[in-house]
């Protein structure tokens, strides 16, 4: 059974009533014996969680500190293309959006990872709006190979590929593939995506399942949330992760938690998610799956951010640019996102160190398992 097929049999009607009538009992049996259970994340996204935020804050504390111990592993997007042949309303790169377009030639791809290294990173994820025939399988096959060369982990959130292709991207060094899928619930996924191959609901949402066959190390959920309502888009998120956990248990997980945030052309959320609920959401997985990786992006503001990252965190980025050539070139105005944390890596650095967290700047190196 697809993930699809199991998506058709959840009624969201029937679930959403059970998210929003949840106990406080509920609240506590999950407290109690949260890890894996579907049910659990239920009770701990529901409005009946919120006045045991502060208790969910210190088991996702200890549960983190105990499987990750202070560390948190540092990565930079580096943005190949703001090329797209979709429109999304809620994102500067549509391709109706008046905006100078470019792609990284090979030099301006070697001097922006010369950039990002002088800034310490190893651990890279390599970003591209989706334009099939311009930034397309042929494109990250030249692409792969200079990164891999700079980079110990490369990760990668571009357009859905086939199965054939992310195998051999995973021979060129792909460790990682982000793909999120915005919001589970169709109608609101139609509302949204408006032109383009991104309108098809269903390639995307097979799409992590692809990636898992091709042997990727690391999958990458989520969804964007204030798009539709964030509880059971959050819920439905940890169905997709326990599926594919139970299918794929080689692959590894993380889930990113963006909320929608203002762009060119943007749109204002349809339910907002406040910073008390980002922390229930960050507390409510990590009860949930303690292995889970879990990444912060810059959108959020420094404040919030360096109270969220001892919560359950385990990635971060920090000094972001959401621009092709913005490493090199700051000013060009062509992001795809507003960024709220503008603090250098060494500032984030700092204010993670005065928590007692370790960031990490290198954490793989293929050598160490070569035969
Ligand atoms: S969200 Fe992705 S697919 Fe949609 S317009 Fe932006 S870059 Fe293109």
């Amino acid at each position: 059974m697809s993930f699809l097929t199991y998506l058709q049999g959840i009624s969201r009607d029937k679930l959403k009533l059970a998210l929003y009538s949840a106990t406080s009992g509920d609240v506590e049996r999950a407290l109690n014996s949260p890890e894996g259970d579907l049910n659990s994340l239920l009770a701990l996204l529901s409005p009946a969680a919120e006045p045991y935020i502060e208790q969910m804050a210190q088991q996702s504390v200890r549960l983190t500190r105990q499987r990750f111990g202070a560390n948190i592993g540092m990565f930079l997007p580096l943005y190949l293309s703001n090329l797209c042949a979709n429109e999304c309303d809620y994102c500067g790169f549509s391709m109706s959006n008046k905006l100078k377009r470019k792609t990284l030639t090979g030099p301006e791809l070697d001097a922006e990872m010369a950039v990002i290294k002088k800034l310490g990173y190893d651990s890279i994820l390599l970003v591209s709006g989706e334009h099939e025939t311009k930034v397309g399988i042929d494109y990250f096959k030249q692409v792969l190979p200079q990164v891999k060369h700079q980079f110990s982990y490369l990760a990668m959130e571009v357009q859905p590929l086939a199965e054939d292709e992310y195998s051999e991207l995973v021979g060129l060094g792909l460790d990682a593939v982000m793909i999120y899928q915005e919001t589970y619930n169709p109608q609101t996924y139609a509302e949204h995506h408006i032109r383009g191959k991104k309108k098809d609901f269903a390639y995307r949402l097979d799409t992590p399942e692809r990636v898992a066959k091709a042997g990727v190390d690391k999958i990458g959920l989520g969804v964007l949330l204030g798009l539709d309502d964030w509880r059971l888009d959050a819920l439905l998120l940890g169905h997709h992760l326990a599926y594919l956990e139970s299918k794929y248990w080689r692959s590894r997980y993380s889930v990113s938690l963006p909320r929608l945030r203002p762009c060119t052309g943007g749109i204002a959320p349809k339910a907002e998610l406040t910073d008390k609920g980002l922390v229930q959401l960050i507390c409510a997985f990590r009860l949930f799956n303690q292995q889970l990786d879990i990444s912060l992006s810059t959108r959020e503001a420094p404040q919030l951010r360096d109270n969220l990252f001892p919560l359950g965190i385990t990635h971060l980025s920090a000094g972001s640019s959401t621009q092709p050539g913005g490493y090199v070139n700051p000013d060009t105005q062509l992001d795809q996102f507003e960024i709220s944390d503008e603090r250098t890596p060494a500032q984030v650095s700092h204010a993670m160190k005065r928590r007692g967290l370790n960031p990490v700047w290198k954490d793989w190196e293929s050598a160490w398992v070569a035969g």
